[in-house]
């Protein structure tokens, strides 16, 4: 198969830092879109997989999966997008297309799904690249479209961070009065909190940071409560319909378990591994409360999602940086320092 030779960023090991390499993408076939990438937002699971922190990575990883862009060529048989268009790509590049989950908009459940970067491209048969690169390859299925109203750089977040804090909103069926708590206030986190604002719910961040109360305020928050700070926590116990816990590190569920409500639950959406401490399962029987996890969004649900941004007028807070900038952009993730999503202004790949 054709391939062309493009700029990217990436590393080639664990220990490694990001640096300029060269990768392939396939040339367009019958269904692609070829996508000029303008923004790449900076998700938390990009400096996972790059670090190897989940045991998985394949190198050389290009990481980025909250891709804005231009379409530069389309496909003989692409039917939705045209060459000039704005359009979006998130997490997910492919799926078999006809399993029960792939037919239930769930193509992220999918067991052949394929991820923007570290996936198992079907049509070269190496792995994937993300967004971290001048342009990409998409089959026409796996592009979105993007409200006109939005500012572009401040769209790109809603392909990762959105939909994953979306999807789990919209399953737990959260609306009007519903009461959601967020745990952790970055990339994840505020997008919950603008989105369960917008579905009309009554928003708390638990926070580890009281410096971040002011913009949890501001960003749609009815109040903060210090999860460090005992007498704070005993004011929610059974208190909350859905959490929403997006931090990416092992810690304590048991503490936010007892502020569910009975028939509460929470959604796990940052950590992936074992817990520790474990789960007590007395306050879980007694009460009827769940704990769950949820994975990103499908294809219809990010859509839906991008219309619902557009009519609310709904975008990320961002930093824009230059992909030179990535490391330490990295290094600030750690440290919770990001405000609070960084979103790389992919021209900066040129220079
Ligand atoms: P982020 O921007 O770094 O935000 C994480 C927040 O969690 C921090 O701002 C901090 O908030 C809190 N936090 C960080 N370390 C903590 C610790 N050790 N203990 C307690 N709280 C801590 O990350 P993100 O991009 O939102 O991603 C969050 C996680 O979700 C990552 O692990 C990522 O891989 C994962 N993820 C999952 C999916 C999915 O489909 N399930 C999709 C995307 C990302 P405070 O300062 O407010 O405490
Ligand atoms: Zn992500
Ligand atoms: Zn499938």
């Amino acid at each position: 198969m054709n391939v062309k030779n493009i700029k990217a960023f990436g590393t080639e090991a664990a220990d490694a830092a990001l640096a300029p390499l060269n990768i392939d993408r396939r040339v367009v076939t019958l269904k692609d879109v070829e996508i000029n990438i303008l923004y790449c937002g900076v998700c938390h699971s990009d400096l996972h997989f790059a670090r190897n922190d989940w045991g998985f990575s394949v190198y050389p990883v290009v990481p980025g999966h909250e891709i804005v862009g231009k379409v530069t060529e389309v496909g003989k048989g692409v039917t939705k997008f045209k060459v000039g268009q704005l359009v979006a790509v998130g997490c997910l590049v492919d799926s078999c297309r006809t399993c029960n989950n792939c037919k239930n908009d769930l193509e992220q459940y999918c067991p052949e799904w394929v991820g923007t970067y570290g996936g198992q491209d079907k049509h070269l048969g190496t792995h994937t690249f993300g967004g971290y690169s001048e342009s990409i390859v998409v089959d026409e299925d796996f592009v979105l479209n993007i409200p006109e109203n939005l500012d572009l750089a401040g769209i790109a977040p809603i392909l990762c961070a959105g939909i994953t804090t979306w999807s789990p909103l919209r399953h737990w069926n959260v609306r009007k009065g519903s009461k959601v708590a967020v745990v952790g206030l970055g990339g994840l986190g505020h997008m919950a909190i603008k989105l369960a604002n917008a579905l009309g719910a009554e928003v708390t961040l638990f926070s580890r940071s009281p410096n971040k109360t002011k913009d949890a305020v501001d960003l749609g928050a009815n109040q903060v409560v210090i999860s460090t700070d005992d007498k704070q926590m005993a004011g929610v116990q059974n208190y909350f319909d859905v959490i929403i816990d997006t931090v990416p590190y092992t810690h304590d569920l048991n503490p936010y378990v007892a502020t569910l409500n009975t028939n509460g639950t929470l959604v796990l959406v940052g950590y992936l591994g074992p817990l520790d401490a474990m789960l007590n399962s007395v306050p879980m029987i007694m009460g009827r409360k769940a704990v769950a996890g949820s994975l990103i969004g499908g294809i219809a649900e990010t859509q839906e999602l991008l219309d619902f941004c557009g009519k609310h007028n709904i975008t990320s807070e961002i930093e824009i940086i230059n992909i030179q900038d990535i490391n330490t952009a990295y290094e600030r993730m750690l440290k919770s320092d990001v405000h609070y999503r960084f979103v790389i202004d992919m021209a900066s790949l040129k220079s």
